[in-house]
């Protein structure tokens, strides 16, 4: 049978999948000989059988007993003993962390005769008791039983009038204890339960509940958390914080989250309870301090800091509690951080002699390479400095200013720019922050929750401005010297330096990708991401090519690390001025008036692929022939018709109503396209193939690569190679002749189409399409959001290869090409090229090259390294 509990002693950090993350750190640094306070966990395999047959599964509450009964014998104390009570906290923890997302329940096991026990315990603090009672009945009747928490904090509210929390006295607590009581029996028909044990099972599957809250569904789409893992629940024996000045909470990171700097960060609150800091509604104090008001577990918290950051070989975040000058460790975790300090921390363990090149390269992503690729705020300018903040997760953000979650998301939806603009934000805004450019409050800390989850999302943050004043109901904030920024006006905030400005600041290039482009700022960041690209470099197995059609992307390209390029567009050659010579191709009414066309056509296409093999600079460049869907290249058959039917026509757009009529296709995306045109225009790809003989004569050590798109059958490729392959002949120039996998057809037929091809290129744009039906051009906007809501696809398949469906189709095609040409060359050139999953994907499947556009090509770089070096797609969350 299996085993639903593990004793904090009996677990390890690698037993993440079954004990979350943080019962599993919490087992690691238990077996470490540091104080935790004992405890133990019910595996998440315990929550996926509950939320999937509705019960609890056979065997689980004897276990559970079973190990609070040895948690009862170390502690010395029953659960909710009324002379000497034990308390525990009921903690969520899943896989992968999702800050406040989820439900814990504290001091589970007080009542009405507990509570006096606790008193006791305390040394006659009945303050204390009745407080932490109170809390008790707020936190289970809001996440246990449902309730409206509004009701709770109004009651609070009007019994404290103007003073604060801390001055209410242990009677008027009590009497609040009554009052909350009430409001449970009002809310749910029956009375607080009071069996510490029915407490503890009920806060159980609230916790188990909780994996399916909104928020926390959401969350997991945005972090791509998998939707099936469940959630741990962590039994806790209860330490607490705030029993006096001598005791206290905080939390602390080993290194700087923002920048990675090496130093002692973190926050202390004097006298709370855990939840206090990281919820960010009392300004905390910097975790320095701590050394004044209590050496003795500072000095004990930074030797445990060092000894974790040694262990784990990373920076970690942790939450501690103090209890009447006794240190507790409640949770690790390697922690959160922003990609600057991403890069930087792996370069300085790599220095420290903790991890080795290979190891720091898997510690960074394409993603945060993509993040300091972002613009920032330009040095000089105009520039109307209002407040600064805390620099909580960097990025350089323009918009306008809202101050709700529910405008944010109303606004972005309607193509603005926003800044969320709150005091503090909490779960429930997470809608708000996503939509938002950027995230800015007046209060909470590095740790705070809009600091934490910005971070997780590589979204600009600035917390803690506090000479804000936020007037949420209002929809306004002040600003000293009398600045007011009301709903609507644009503010730009840098999450770099916590900096607030009023108005929009124009923004620059980022550092890094100065440092590609060639122009590298000296500084720890640039040296960092050059030494981990270099070693991604030497690693990985696939190369990396460009999709390019202008000389100067091409030229971009090679900056950013392209071997080549994989795909050049040249329908992109056929915008602008140039259209009409394709409409008069397209619409020609006999051989002579196309002929004119693709005479008119040649010497410019010529000159274009001479740019481009200049820029490339004997590097392979692989030409796509023209694939435009047709209606593209048309005028208007709308516009047109209502022309001639308004008598503004001429005679010439009468004929060319009828031509445009002739050739309206329903679906231009499944018509007259890639290498269908090319068969039934003749000769458009002979010319086009002249033109890249002759520019390719032109330009020495020119690599052409000719590539047919949309292909189907061999049969259609056969036609098209074997008059390329003349042309190419008489002009004396080699070329390798390939085609594009873009249509199951062809996935299915590769061992015939390889016959006539000497590379496969998938178009996995189009394959996409083709291989769900879905219409590239229509669904996204569609219905998209409603499939991801519905969880039928966790991310869209246009944007992360879909694995099991094109990938599937892309497997067999690459086996059976190389089954008929074992030196067939295999790429990939639709957007998935740039995209980390899918490059690692790549790499798997056994493909030669990913191609991406040239702003991807480090992310491709990158991650090709990360692929080699892990061989799966390990992720950094
Ligand atoms: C593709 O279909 O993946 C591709 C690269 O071609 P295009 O996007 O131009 O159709
Ligand atoms: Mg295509």
């Amino acid at each position: 049978m299996a085993k639903y509990v593990y004793d904090f002693t009996e677990g390890n950090k690698d037993l993440k999948d079954l004990l979350g993350g943080k019962g599993a750190n919490l087992a690691e640094m238990t077996n470490l000989g540091l104080p935790v306070p004992p405890g133990f966990t019910i595996t998440s395999q315990a929550c996926r059988h509950y939320l999937a047959e509705g019960a609890v599964p056979d065997g689980l509450e004897a276990e559970v007993a079973e190990h609070l009964g040895a948690l009862e014998s170390a502690m010395g104390r029953k659960l909710g003993q009324a002379d000497d009570p034990l308390l525990v906290s009921v903690r969520s923890g899943a896989k992968f962390s999702m800050p406040g997302m989820m439900e814990t329940v504290l001091n589970i096991g007080l009542n009405d005769e507990s509570v006096h026990g606790l008193a006791k315990q305390a040394g006659g603090n009945d303050r204390f008791a009745w407080d932490s009672y109170r809390r008790l009945i707020q936190m289970f009747g809001k996440t246990v039983q449902g309730i409206d928490g509004e009701l709770f904090e109004h009651a609070l509210e009007s019994l404290k009038g103007s003073r604060q929390d801390t001055d209410l006295s242990a009677e008027e607590l009590q009497g609040l204890v009554e009052t909350y009581k009430g409001i449970v029996r009002e809310q749910t028909g029956k009375d607080f339960p009071s069996d510490p044990r029915e407490q503890m099972r009920l806060a159980v599957m609230a916790v188990f509940d909780s994996w399916n809250a909104p928020r926390a569904i959401l969350y997991r789409r945005q972090e791509r958390i998998p939707a099936d893992l469940g959630t741990a629940v962590n039994i806790v024996a209860m330490v607490f914080g705030n029993l006096g000045e001598d005791s206290g909470t905080g939390v602390a990171f080993t290194r700087d989250p923002g920048s990675g700097q090496q130093g002692i960060y973190g926050d202390y609150l004097q006298n709370a309870q855990g939840e206090d800091v990281v919820a960010g509604i009392r300004n905390t104090i910097p975790l320095q301090e701590l050394e004044r008001i209590d050496g003795n577990s500072f000095d004990e918290l930074m030797q445990i800091m060092e000894k974790l950051e040694n262990h784990y070989r990373d920076l970690c975040d942790i939450e501690f509690t103090i209890e009447r000058g006794k240190l507790w460790m409640l949770q690790t975790r390697v922690g959160k951080r922003t990609a600057a300090a991403a890069f930087r921390i792996a370069t300085q363990l790599v220095d420290q002699g903790l991890i080795t090149l290979d190891e720091a390269v898997g510690r960074v992503s394409g993603d945060q390479l993509a993040q300091l690729m972002f613009p920032r705020f330009a040095a000089d300018g105009d520039r109307k400095l209002i407040t600064k903040g805390m620099n909580a997760s960097p990025g350089a953000a323009v918009g306008k200013a809202v101050f709700s979650s529910e405008r944010a998301v109303e606004l972005a939806a309607a193509g603005e720019d926003v800044i969320l603009v709150r005091r503090e934000t909490n779960p429930d805004d997470l809608s708000g922050m996503i939509a938002a450019r950027g995230v800015l409050t007046s209060r909470g800390g590095k740790t705070s929750h809009a600091a934490v989850v910005a971070r997780g999302m590589g979204k600009t943050c600035v917390c803690g401005a506090e000479e804000l004043e936020v007037f949420t109901g209002e929809r306004r904030f002040t600003a000293p010297g009398g600045v007011t920024v009301g709903e609507g006006d644009v503010i730009s905030i840098d999450g770099s330096t916590g900096e607030v400005f009023l108005g929009e600041v124009p923004v620059v290039d980022s550092a890094v990708v100065e440092y590609f482009e060639g122009n590298a700022p000296d500084d720890e960041l640039v040296r960092a991401v050059d030494r981990l690209m270099r070693h991604a470099d030497e690693v990985r197995r696939l190369g990396v090519r460009a999709n390019a059609d202008t000389p100067e992307d091409s030229a971009r390209a090679v900056r950013f690390g392209a071997e080549g390029i994989g795909l050049c567009r040249t329908e992109h050659m056929f915008l602008g001025d140039r259209r009409q010579l394709v409409e008069d191709l397209v619409l020609a009414g006999d051989a002579d008036e196309r002929q004119a066309a693709l005479d008119a056509l040649e010497p410019l296409q010529k000159a274009d692929f001479t740019g481009i093999f200049e820029a490339m600079d004997g590097r392979p460049v692989t030409i796509r022939l023209i694939d435009p869907p047709l209606h593209e290249f048309l005028p208007d058959l709308v516009n047109l018709s209502i022309k001639v039917a308004t008598g503004d026509a001429s005679d010439k757009d009468r004929t060319l109503l009828a031509a445009v009529k002739r050739l309206h296709e329903q679906n231009p995306m499944l018509g007259l396209r890639g290498v269908r045109l090319g068969l039934v225009i003749p000769g458009l790809f002979a010319m086009q193939v002249r033109a890249i003989a002759d520019a390719a004569r032109a330009v020495p050590g020119a690599k052409p690569e000719i590539m047919i798109p949309l292909v189907a059958a061999v049969q259609e490729l056969e036609a098209v190679r074997e008059e390329a392959v003349a042309i190419l002949k008489e002009a004396g120039v080699d070329a390798l002749i390939g085609t594009m996998i873009e249509t199951p057809r062809a996935a299915l037929t590769a061992g015939q189409v390889a016959e006539a091809a000497q590379f496969f290129s998938f178009g996995t744009n189009d394959l996409t399409q083709m291989t769900w039906g879905f219409s590239r051009d229509d669904v996204e906007a569609a219905f998209f959001s409603r499939y991801l809501e519905m969880g039928i696809f966790g991310v869209s398949p246009f944007e992360t290869l879909d694995r099991d469906g094109v990938g599937r189709l892309v497997k067999i095609a690459a086996e059976e090409g190389r089954k008929t040409k074992p030196d067939l060359k295999l790429g990939i050139c639709g957007e998935h090229g740039g995209d980390p999953d899918s490059v690692h994907f790549c790499h798997e499947a056994g493909l030669d090259y990913v191609s991406c556009s040239p702003f991807r090509i480090p992310v491709a770089r990158l991650e090709a390294g990360r692929a080699a070096l892990t061989g799966d797609s390990s992720d950094t969350r």
